[in-house]
């Protein structure tokens, strides 16, 4: 099968990614093999191609939102049949008996295994995954605009969460990629006032279209103090304006897993008044469960920009620069 791997970390315009012919992979016991139909483009994905996160194994295929139809099954699973429509997300495997995974935490595992990181993801024609780590996938959602749910959609839906964002509050969310797109409309239906900073403009125009109360640069104070704020963008610097942002009691949570330095922080004018500053790990399969249901019931738009797979180089270079208003997705 033809595949994109990760041959030489770097620069994204020095061509970190190759495409190569592989065996097409056979599951394992209590594994499943899905024919990949949609693959989304997630910014850890850049992040690994540039080497801003080791690479744990040579040559891995990124891609950990992955759409496709199961063709082969492993021995002993039970729990799909060939012709089942799944979502691969980025939570490949759990150990299931560390401090973590038996207190419902498995996102904080000792030994986890990520898709696209530790086994090979979607920018290929196959994939194989643990049947008990794919989703069953909302039916009111096409291939296409169902993958990005599968990390930018949890991870923000998880990152929502970890911000403590009150009824009706007032959210300010930095940076609005693929992940904060979904999550500002979740977060609108239920109910908050929602602040965009950005440094697109194409950005700010889809943040107002979607129902956000403002839209401004990224680093520009909103128009009133947060209740909760999300920084999506991978940049550290945004950190101190966005806690200064924050109302008493406040939390930042950082959705990414990568961010640049965080500059010195002023106690006085970044965390006293009892701000928090919450990172956020991975997601429970149970925050992916929870998330489809919910973008389902309300509906969600879901802004894709696709590329045909052989142009995954291009679209990560795209992501990069900024090029992508909404999630970009890779089609086999
Ligand atoms: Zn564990
Ligand atoms: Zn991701």
């Amino acid at each position: 099968m033809q595949a994109w791997a990760v041959e030489r970390p770097g620069p994204v315009d020095g061509g970190p990614l190759v495409r190569l012919d592989k065996p097409v992979p056979e599951p394992g016991p209590g594994q499943v093999r899905l024919r990949v139909s949609v693959c989304g483009v997630c910014r850890t994905d850049l992040h690994l191609a540039e080497g801003d996160l080791a690479p744990r194994r040579p040559r891995v295929v990124p891609g950990h939102e992955i759409v496709g139809v199961v063709d082969r099954l492993g021995e002993g699973c039970t729990r799909w049949r060939q012709g089942d429509r799944i979502g691969v997300p980025w939570l490949a495997r759990t150990c299931g008996t560390c401090r973590f995974c038996v207190s419902g935490r498995e996102n904080l595992c000792t030994d986890p295994r990520f898709t696209g990181w530790d086994v090979d993801g979607g920018y290929a024609e196959y994939a194989v995954v643990d049947e008990g780590y794919a989703y069953t996938l909302p039916e009111g959602f096409g291939d296409e605009e169902v993958a990005p749910l599968l990390c930018a959609g949890i991870i923000g839906f998880r990152a929502l969460r970890r911000a403590n964002l009150p009824d009706g509050g007032r959210l300010g969310i930095y940076g609005f990629g693929g992940s904060a797109h979904i999550t500002a409309q979740v977060a609108l239906a239920r109910g908050a006032r929602v602040h965009v900073m950005t440094r697109s403009k194409q950005a700010q125009e889809l943040a107002l279209q979607l129902g956000a109360a403002t839209a401004g640069d990224a680093d520009a104070a909103p128009p009133e103090p947060l209740d909760a704020a999300i920084l999506f963008a991978p940049v550290g610097t945004l950190v101190l304006p966005a806690l200064a942002a924050l109302d008493r009691g406040g939390t930042l949570a950082v959705a990414g897993i990568h961010l640049s330095d965080i500059p010195p922080l002023n106690y006085q004018a970044h965390l006293f008044q009892e701000r928090t500053l919450q990172s956020v790990t991975a997601n429970t399969r149970r925050d992916g469960e929870e998330f489809l249901a919910e973008a389902e019931r309300i509906s969600l738009h879901v802004s894709t920009v696709p590329y045909p797979m052989d142009r995954a180089a291009d679209a990560l270079r795209d992501l990069a620069h900024d090029r992508i208003n909404g999630a970009g997705v890779l089609i086999a």
